[in-house]
């Protein structure tokens, strides 16, 4: 077993490093880069961070993996999973959305003048996107999803609810999947469709959630849409958002934050007392600690497999599964244990007179629960490895 990366590769990852080092440079740095806000800075929205997409987009880090036709350079998506650790680590804004889900799809099945209109603007980082997937009735079992597309003229009309829509709330532009067959078995009338956010009928509402995590709720009312909002073929959209999630295994399971936050927890524990004590020196912390380094090293591992997997053109359903399961139960673990140890002072939040480590630990109970559930939930990944790992009937 060789998970070892080769020369290329490290040079690659360098040259993120650097080029993220004379970033953190930039006065209004913290505005697109902070570890502190655990990996959700990409849901953030203004101006420093869309520059400093661009500045990624001009560097050319986006549409690594995509054809050289549509203005990718074909490199193996093995860099893009590179890079995004890189800004993962920084608190940076991950790619993914546009130039994975959403660019790689348009690329295999829409129009030309899709292409023509889309590939462009994600390269250069000149637009964002919101996914519309999730509805009141519809988050693990999906395809039950009740948002419905009817014939309208050449076009269609779209009447329902979304809920969950992170970036709603700024996105120009939202990747939506809708009914558009009722009378098909649930997975086969589904299609997906591209409209500007702005389009008559649509309204946008705000929810705040966990550790102000901000996301959305949006309505449909009669929202009419032309022939060219339909992205492939009618009724094909349950395949389409499959391999959409397909295309981010590379990209979705960053480690680098874990581990950070593993580093920032000992550092918050080192040299602290209790009772006049040396929490080094209490047997207790010490075997709590050990089996969590213990832990870490098991989530890198687990991690590795999903990357090694899908270099190998693999799809790692399981090994995905197995890492997001692991990995954002142990976030959890490490923030716990960090909270039981530093006394009432850890639980300041962030801006709080005495606040441990900036309140950055209140922060994290906050925002970990979050990655438990986005992306699919704990249960679900269980699920998965049940029935395809361990062959278990469906329940
Ligand atoms: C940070 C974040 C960002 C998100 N961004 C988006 C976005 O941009 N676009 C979008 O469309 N959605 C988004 N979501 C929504 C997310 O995909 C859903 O919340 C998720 O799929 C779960 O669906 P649900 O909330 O409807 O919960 P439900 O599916 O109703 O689940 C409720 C509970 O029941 C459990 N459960 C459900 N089914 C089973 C089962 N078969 N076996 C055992 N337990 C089960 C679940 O694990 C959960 O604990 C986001 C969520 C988060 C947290």
């Amino acid at each position: 077993m060789d998970f070892k990366l080769s020369p290329d590769e490290i040079s690659f990852a360098r040259g993120v490093r650097a080029f993220l080092e004379e970033e953190a440079q930039h006065p209004d740095a913290h505005d697109f880069m902070d570890p502190d806000r655990d990996c959700h800075s990409q849901l953030a929205n203004s101006p420093e961070r869309r520059a400093f997409c661009r500045r990624m987009a001009k560097r050319g880090y986006l549409g690594m993996s995509w054809p050289k036709s549509y203005g990718g350079q074909e490199i193996p998506g093995i860099y893009e999973y590179l890079l995004n650790e890189e800004l993962a680590l920084r608190g940076a804004p991950l790619i993914g959305k546009g130039v994975g889900c959403i660019g790689k799809t348009i690329i295999r099945h829409g129009s030309e003048e899709m292409k023509r209109q889309f590939l462009p603007m994600i390269l250069d980082a000149e637009t964002e996107f919101a996914l519309g997937y999730s509805e009141p009735g519809a988050g693990s079992d999906l395809a039950s999803l009740k948002l419905r597309a009817e014939p309208d003229g050449d076009g269609w009309v779209l009447n329902g609810q979304k809920v969950w829509t992170t970036s709603a709330n700024f996105a120009e532009w939202y990747w939506v999947a809708a009914r558009t067959d009722p009378d098909a078995p649930k997975h086969k009338g589904i299609s997906v469709f591209l409209l500007p956010m702005n389009t008559p009928g649509l309204t946008v509402r705000k929810i705040d959630t966990l550790g102000h995590h901000l996301t959305n709720e949006v309505f449909f009312d009669n929202v009419r849409v032309g022939p060219g909002a339909l992205v492939g073929e009618l009724n094909k959209g349950w395949t389409y958002v499959c391999e959409a999630l397909d295309f981010e295994r590379f990209t979705f399971y960053t480690v680098n934050p874990l581990l950070q936050k593993f580093e920032r927890a000992l550092e918050a524990l080192r040299g602290r007392t209790r009772n006049g004590h040396p929490l080094s020196e209490d047997i207790g912390v010490r075997r709590a600690v050990g089996k969590l380094a213990a832990e870490i090293e098991t989530a890198k591992m687990l991690q590795r497999r999903v990357v090694d997997s899908a270099a190998k053109g693999g799809v790692p359903a399981i090994e995905a599964a197995m890492y997001k399961v692991f990995a954002t139960r142990l976030q959890q673990v490490v923030t716990d244990f960090v909270l039981d140890h530093l006394g009432p002072t850890g639980l300041l939040r962030k801006g709080a007179p005495g606040a441990v480590d900036g309140g950055v630990w209140e922060h994290f109970y906050q925002t970990t629960p979050l990655d438990t559930i986005g992306g699919g939930t704990s249960e679900v990944q269980k699920n998965i490895i049940a029935r395809r790992h361990l062959g278990l009937p469906l329940a």
